[in-house]
Protein backbone atom coordinates (compact mmCIF):
# COMPACT_ATOMS: atom_id res chain seq x y z
CA UNK A 1 0.00 0.00 0.00
CA UNK A 2 1.52 3.29 -1.15
CA UNK A 3 0.71 6.37 1.03
CA UNK A 4 0.08 9.58 -1.06
CA UNK A 5 -2.11 11.50 1.04
CA UNK A 6 -1.67 12.11 4.95
CA UNK A 7 -4.09 14.27 7.14
CA UNK A 8 -2.03 16.05 10.23
CA UNK A 9 -4.52 16.64 13.01
CA UNK A 10 -3.19 19.57 15.62
CA UNK A 11 -0.83 21.78 14.02
CA UNK A 12 0.86 23.03 17.15
CA UNK A 13 4.47 22.49 17.62
CA UNK A 14 4.68 19.29 16.46
CA UNK A 15 1.70 18.85 13.74
CA UNK A 16 3.46 21.89 11.47
CA UNK A 17 6.98 19.86 10.88
CA UNK A 18 5.10 16.69 10.76
CA UNK A 19 2.98 18.80 7.81
CA UNK A 20 6.60 20.28 6.72
CA UNK A 21 8.75 16.99 6.23
CA UNK A 22 5.12 14.91 4.57
CA UNK A 23 4.83 17.35 1.53
CA UNK A 24 8.58 17.74 1.30
CA UNK A 25 8.37 13.93 0.70
CA UNK A 26 5.72 14.95 -1.87
CA UNK A 27 3.32 14.08 -0.04
CA UNK A 28 -0.33 15.61 -0.38
CA UNK A 29 -0.96 16.71 2.83
CA UNK A 30 -4.37 18.50 4.77
CA UNK A 31 -3.10 19.82 8.29
CA UNK A 32 -6.09 20.49 10.34
CA UNK A 33 -6.71 21.91 13.75
CA UNK A 34 -9.82 23.90 15.82
CA UNK A 35 -8.42 27.11 15.05
CA UNK A 36 -7.96 28.94 11.91
CA UNK A 37 -5.35 30.96 14.04
CA UNK A 38 -3.29 27.83 14.71
CA UNK A 39 -3.47 27.12 10.81
CA UNK A 40 -2.00 30.09 9.84
CA UNK A 41 0.72 30.64 12.52
CA UNK A 42 1.69 26.49 11.23
CA UNK A 43 1.58 27.57 7.80
CA UNK A 44 3.78 30.91 8.57
CA UNK A 45 6.05 28.98 9.98
CA UNK A 46 6.13 25.80 7.91
CA UNK A 47 7.63 28.78 5.02
CA UNK A 48 9.55 30.59 7.74
CA UNK A 49 11.51 26.59 8.28
CA UNK A 50 11.39 26.50 4.23
CA UNK A 51 13.34 29.38 3.47
CA UNK A 52 16.12 28.43 5.87
CA UNK A 53 16.48 25.16 3.82
CA UNK A 54 16.70 27.53 1.17
CA UNK A 55 19.33 29.91 2.03
CA UNK A 56 21.33 26.76 3.49
CA UNK A 57 21.10 25.16 -0.03
CA UNK A 58 19.19 22.22 0.60
CA UNK A 59 16.38 22.85 -1.75
CA UNK A 60 15.98 25.40 -4.27
CA UNK A 61 13.18 28.07 -4.21
CA UNK A 62 11.01 26.22 -6.59
CA UNK A 63 10.89 23.05 -4.13
CA UNK A 64 10.32 25.11 -1.75
CA UNK A 65 6.95 26.72 -3.63
CA UNK A 66 5.77 23.05 -4.59
CA UNK A 67 5.87 21.59 -1.11
CA UNK A 68 4.37 25.03 0.28
CA UNK A 69 1.97 24.33 -2.37
CA UNK A 70 1.19 20.82 -1.22
CA UNK A 71 -0.11 21.70 2.30
CA UNK A 72 -4.16 22.58 2.49
CA UNK A 73 -5.51 22.92 5.71
CA UNK A 74 -8.98 22.58 7.69
CA UNK A 75 -10.83 23.49 10.48
CA UNK A 76 -12.99 20.54 10.22
CA UNK A 77 -11.90 17.10 11.65
CA UNK A 78 -14.29 14.88 9.28
CA UNK A 79 -13.86 16.87 5.77
CA UNK A 80 -10.23 17.53 6.24
CA UNK A 81 -9.57 13.45 7.44
CA UNK A 82 -11.77 11.94 5.08
CA UNK A 83 -9.28 11.30 1.85
CA UNK A 84 -6.35 10.50 3.38
CA UNK A 85 -4.46 6.76 3.09
CA UNK A 86 -2.64 7.75 6.61
CA UNK A 87 -3.63 10.13 9.41
CA UNK A 88 -1.03 11.56 12.35
CA UNK A 89 -2.65 12.95 14.81
CA UNK A 90 -1.01 15.40 17.09
CA UNK A 91 -3.24 16.77 19.37
CA UNK A 92 -1.94 17.91 23.09
CA UNK A 93 -1.20 14.83 25.43
CA UNK A 94 -4.45 13.77 27.04
CA UNK A 95 -5.67 10.30 26.71
CA UNK A 96 -9.30 11.50 26.73
CA UNK A 97 -8.99 13.66 23.54
CA UNK A 98 -6.88 11.02 21.77
CA UNK A 99 -9.83 8.56 22.42
CA UNK A 100 -12.17 11.13 20.73
CA UNK A 101 -9.85 11.98 17.76
CA UNK A 102 -9.73 8.42 16.92
CA UNK A 103 -13.42 7.70 16.98
CA UNK A 104 -14.16 10.30 14.76
CA UNK A 105 -11.04 9.37 12.48
CA UNK A 106 -12.42 5.55 12.41
CA UNK A 107 -15.90 6.86 11.58
CA UNK A 108 -14.77 9.13 8.73
CA UNK A 109 -12.15 7.76 6.78
CA UNK A 110 -11.94 5.06 4.49
CA UNK A 111 -11.32 1.19 5.70
CA UNK A 112 -7.78 0.83 4.76
CA UNK A 113 -6.55 4.35 5.91
CA UNK A 114 -3.87 3.51 8.93
CA UNK A 115 -4.24 6.12 12.12
CA UNK A 116 -1.19 6.72 13.78
CA UNK A 117 -0.38 8.72 16.69
CA UNK A 118 2.13 11.36 17.53
CA UNK A 119 1.69 10.51 21.33
CA UNK A 120 4.57 10.53 23.74
CA UNK A 121 3.44 8.37 26.05
CA UNK A 122 0.09 7.25 25.62
CA UNK A 123 -1.03 3.41 25.46
CA UNK A 124 -1.28 2.67 21.65
CA UNK A 125 -3.19 -0.38 22.55
CA UNK A 126 -5.86 1.38 24.33
CA UNK A 127 -5.83 4.80 21.51
CA UNK A 128 -6.43 1.46 19.20
CA UNK A 129 -9.17 0.25 21.30
CA UNK A 130 -11.22 2.88 20.35
CA UNK A 131 -11.57 1.83 16.95
CA UNK A 132 -12.84 -0.69 14.66
CA UNK A 133 -9.32 -0.79 13.11
CA UNK A 134 -6.94 -1.59 15.98
CA UNK A 135 -4.90 -3.82 13.18
CA UNK A 136 -4.12 -0.61 11.25
CA UNK A 137 -3.59 2.06 14.46
CA UNK A 138 0.26 2.35 15.16
CA UNK A 139 2.47 5.16 16.78
CA UNK A 140 4.66 7.00 14.65
CA UNK A 141 6.49 9.38 17.63
CA UNK A 142 8.63 12.15 15.78
CA UNK A 143 11.17 14.36 17.22
CA UNK A 144 11.03 18.00 17.80
CA UNK A 145 11.99 19.66 15.72
CA UNK A 146 10.60 17.54 13.24
CA UNK A 147 12.23 18.83 9.92
CA UNK A 148 15.53 18.72 12.18
CA UNK A 149 15.84 14.80 13.89
CA UNK A 150 16.42 11.78 12.47
CA UNK A 151 13.84 9.83 14.31
CA UNK A 152 10.86 8.24 14.19
CA UNK A 153 10.03 5.61 17.39
CA UNK A 154 7.55 3.86 15.96
CA UNK A 155 5.55 1.72 18.14
CA UNK A 156 3.54 -1.30 17.30
CA UNK A 157 -0.16 -1.90 19.64
CA UNK A 158 -0.94 -5.32 20.81
CA UNK A 159 -3.18 -5.88 17.77
CA UNK A 160 -0.93 -3.73 14.87
CA UNK A 161 -0.53 -5.60 12.06
CA UNK A 162 2.97 -6.90 10.38
CA UNK A 163 1.30 -5.01 7.14
CA UNK A 164 0.75 -1.99 8.94
CA UNK A 165 4.05 -1.72 10.79
CA UNK A 166 6.08 -2.29 7.43
CA UNK A 167 3.69 0.79 5.72
CA UNK A 168 4.83 2.88 8.47
CA UNK A 169 8.63 2.11 8.39
CA UNK A 170 8.50 2.40 4.32
CA UNK A 171 7.00 6.17 5.00
CA UNK A 172 9.11 6.89 7.43
CA UNK A 173 12.12 6.22 5.22
CA UNK A 174 9.99 8.17 2.37
CA UNK A 175 10.40 10.96 4.91
CA UNK A 176 13.80 10.77 5.48
CA UNK A 177 13.88 9.67 8.51
CA UNK A 178 14.97 6.74 11.10
CA UNK A 179 12.34 4.12 11.98
CA UNK A 180 13.30 2.31 15.32
CA UNK A 181 10.77 0.36 16.25
CA UNK A 182 9.46 -0.65 20.01
CA UNK A 183 6.99 -2.19 21.67
CA UNK A 184 4.05 -0.16 23.55
CA UNK A 185 4.76 0.67 27.28
CA UNK A 186 4.32 4.11 28.78
CA UNK A 187 6.54 6.56 27.32
CA UNK A 188 8.09 4.33 25.33
CA UNK A 189 11.89 4.21 25.26
CA UNK A 190 12.43 7.81 24.38
CA UNK A 191 9.98 9.44 27.42
CA UNK A 192 11.03 6.35 29.55
CA UNK A 193 14.60 7.55 29.82
CA UNK A 194 14.04 11.29 28.83
CA UNK A 195 11.40 12.72 31.70
CA UNK A 196 13.07 10.98 34.28
CA UNK A 197 15.83 13.34 33.75
CA UNK A 198 13.80 16.31 33.12
CA UNK A 199 11.88 15.86 36.09
CA UNK A 200 14.96 15.51 38.02
CA UNK A 201 16.62 18.33 36.50
CA UNK A 202 13.55 20.73 37.68
CA UNK A 203 13.72 19.15 41.17
CA UNK A 204 17.39 19.74 41.49
CA UNK A 205 16.33 23.57 40.38
CA UNK A 206 13.49 23.85 43.22
CA UNK A 207 15.84 22.59 45.99
CA UNK A 208 18.24 25.18 44.88
CA UNK A 209 20.95 22.85 43.90
CA UNK A 210 21.71 25.51 41.06
CA UNK A 211 20.67 28.04 38.90
CA UNK A 212 18.83 26.81 35.49
CA UNK A 213 21.82 27.59 33.45
CA UNK A 214 24.25 25.80 35.64
CA UNK A 215 22.13 22.62 35.77
CA UNK A 216 21.85 22.85 31.80
CA UNK A 217 25.88 23.55 31.21
CA UNK A 218 26.82 20.18 33.71
CA UNK A 219 25.11 18.17 31.86
CA UNK A 220 25.87 19.57 28.32
CA UNK A 221 29.77 19.95 29.41
CA UNK A 222 29.97 17.07 31.78
CA UNK A 223 27.48 14.77 29.60
CA UNK A 224 27.98 15.67 26.21
CA UNK A 225 24.44 16.63 25.58
CA UNK A 226 23.99 18.59 22.84
CA UNK A 227 21.00 20.57 25.12
CA UNK A 228 20.58 20.86 28.99
CA UNK A 229 17.46 19.75 30.28
CA UNK A 230 15.96 22.68 31.47
CA UNK A 231 16.29 23.87 27.62
CA UNK A 232 14.62 20.98 26.21
CA UNK A 233 11.93 20.82 28.73
CA UNK A 234 11.35 24.41 27.14
CA UNK A 235 11.80 23.22 23.48
CA UNK A 236 9.08 20.37 24.61
CA UNK A 237 6.58 22.14 26.05
CA UNK A 238 6.18 22.22 29.83
CA UNK A 239 2.73 20.83 29.46
CA UNK A 240 3.32 18.04 27.40
CA UNK A 241 6.31 17.39 29.70
CA UNK A 242 3.68 17.38 33.19
CA UNK A 243 1.63 15.72 30.55
CA UNK A 244 4.13 12.56 29.61
CA UNK A 245 5.24 12.13 33.73
CA UNK A 246 1.12 11.97 34.34
CA UNK A 247 1.09 9.33 32.17
CA UNK A 248 4.14 7.67 33.12
CA UNK A 249 3.53 8.17 37.14
CA UNK A 250 -0.08 6.88 36.65
CA UNK A 251 0.40 3.49 34.63
CA UNK A 252 3.36 2.57 35.82
CA UNK A 253 2.13 3.32 39.66
CA UNK A 254 5.74 4.20 40.76
CA UNK A 255 6.50 7.67 42.73
CA UNK A 256 9.65 8.07 41.06
CA UNK A 257 7.88 9.56 38.26
CA UNK A 258 5.56 11.81 40.35
CA UNK A 259 5.76 15.19 38.39
CA UNK A 260 7.91 18.01 40.61
CA UNK A 261 5.68 21.00 42.10
CA UNK A 262 7.79 23.40 40.27
CA UNK A 263 7.17 21.81 37.06
CA UNK A 264 2.91 22.12 37.90
CA UNK A 265 3.58 25.22 39.56
CA UNK A 266 5.30 27.00 36.01
CA UNK A 267 2.45 24.89 33.95
CA UNK A 268 -0.21 26.94 36.27
CA UNK A 269 1.20 29.89 35.62
CA UNK A 270 1.39 29.32 31.75
CA UNK A 271 4.98 29.37 31.54
CA UNK A 272 5.31 26.33 29.20
CA UNK A 273 8.49 27.36 27.41
CA UNK A 274 9.10 28.56 23.84
CA UNK A 275 5.76 28.77 22.54
CA UNK A 276 4.46 31.03 25.07
CA UNK A 277 7.88 32.90 25.45
CA UNK A 278 8.60 31.87 28.95
CA UNK A 279 9.56 29.05 30.71
CA UNK A 280 12.84 28.12 32.85
CA UNK A 281 14.36 30.67 30.24
CA UNK A 282 12.70 33.71 28.57
CA UNK A 283 12.10 34.12 24.87
CA UNK A 284 11.67 36.97 22.24
P1 LIG B 1 0.77 21.69 20.97
O1 LIG B 1 0.00 22.06 22.18
O2 LIG B 1 1.90 22.56 20.52
O3 LIG B 1 -0.23 21.51 19.72
C1 LIG B 1 -1.42 20.77 19.78
C2 LIG B 1 -2.40 21.35 18.77
O4 LIG B 1 -3.56 20.52 18.73
C3 LIG B 1 -2.87 22.77 19.11
O5 LIG B 1 -2.61 23.63 18.01
C4 LIG B 1 -4.38 22.60 19.33
O6 LIG B 1 -5.13 23.72 18.87
C5 LIG B 1 -4.69 21.36 18.50
N1 LIG B 1 -5.90 20.67 18.91
C6 LIG B 1 -6.40 20.48 20.16
N2 LIG B 1 -7.56 19.78 20.09
C7 LIG B 1 -7.79 19.53 18.78
C8 LIG B 1 -8.85 18.86 18.06
N3 LIG B 1 -9.86 18.32 18.71
N4 LIG B 1 -8.76 18.80 16.72
C9 LIG B 1 -7.72 19.38 16.05
N5 LIG B 1 -6.70 20.02 16.68
C10 LIG B 1 -6.74 20.09 18.03
O7 LIG B 1 1.30 20.19 21.25
P2 LIG B 1 2.58 19.45 20.60
O8 LIG B 1 3.79 19.78 21.42
O9 LIG B 1 2.59 19.67 19.14
O10 LIG B 1 2.22 17.93 20.95
C11 LIG B 1 1.31 17.19 20.16
C12 LIG B 1 1.55 15.71 20.41
O11 LIG B 1 2.90 15.38 20.04
C13 LIG B 1 1.41 15.29 21.87
O12 LIG B 1 0.87 14.00 21.94
C14 LIG B 1 2.85 15.30 22.37
O13 LIG B 1 3.05 14.45 23.48
C15 LIG B 1 3.57 14.78 21.13
N6 LIG B 1 4.99 15.12 21.04
C16 LIG B 1 5.45 16.34 21.41
C17 LIG B 1 6.80 16.64 21.30
C18 LIG B 1 7.33 18.00 21.67
O14 LIG B 1 8.56 18.15 21.77
N7 LIG B 1 6.49 18.99 21.86
C19 LIG B 1 7.70 15.67 20.79
C20 LIG B 1 7.19 14.44 20.38
C21 LIG B 1 5.84 14.16 20.51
Amino acid sequence: MSIETIAVVGGGTMGNGIAHVAAQAGKTVCLIDLSDEVLEKAVATIGKNLDRQVKKGLIDQPQRDETLARIETANDLEAGAAEADLVVEAVPEVPSLKYSIFEILDRVTGPNTILTSNTSSISITEIAARTARPDKVIGMHFMNPVPVMKLIEVIRGLATSDETTKVTVALSEELGKIPVEVNDFPGFVSNRVLMPMINEAVFALMEGVAEPNAIDTVMKLGMNHPMGPLALADLIGLDTCLNILEVLHRELGDDRYRPCPLLRKYVAAEWLGRKSGRGFYEYD
